[in-house]
């Protein structure tokens, strides 16, 4: 939980340019891209480039970045001219989870449902 970059972390080999993304905003503390399996017309993630596994340890350790994630959030969605939308930090494999590096799903450009599924 040091922060440092993870040698098994795909969001941190985003981070670091050793695999491809469709980038679409960059700050010192901060990436955004595009989500490969978007489940949205906007369908952004945007990850801090320190290693945490879930947003909730980000901000204990760095609540400037974790504010900073949540910033780019809203930059996104004012890009992408997203009236509505939701901000996504799933949190533990029960709840879908995939990629333990923290994210924030930005997701717009569609109807959806409450409570989600
Ligand atoms: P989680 O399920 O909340 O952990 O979200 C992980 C997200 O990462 C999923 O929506 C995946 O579609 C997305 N994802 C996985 N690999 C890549 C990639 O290489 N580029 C962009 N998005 C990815």
């Amino acid at each position: 939980m040091s922060g440092d970059p993870q040698d098994d972390c795909l969001f941190c080999k985003i981070v670091a340019g050793h695999i491809p993304a469709t980038i679409i905003r960059e700050t010192p503390t901060t990436v955004a891209f595009r989500d490969i399996n978007p489940q949205a017309p906007t369908h952004v993630l945007v990850i801090p480039r320190v290693h945490y596994p879930d947003a909730a340890s980000l901000a204990a350790a760095d609540p400037a970045v974790a504010a900073d994630v949540l910033r780019e959030a809203g930059e996104v969605a004012t890009d992408e001219k997203l009236d509505s939308y939701r901000v996504i930090f799933n949190t533990g494999s029960g709840v879908g989870q995939t990629v333990f590096h923290a994210h924030a799903h930005v997701m717009g450009g569609r109807g959806m449902q409450w409570p989600p599924g």
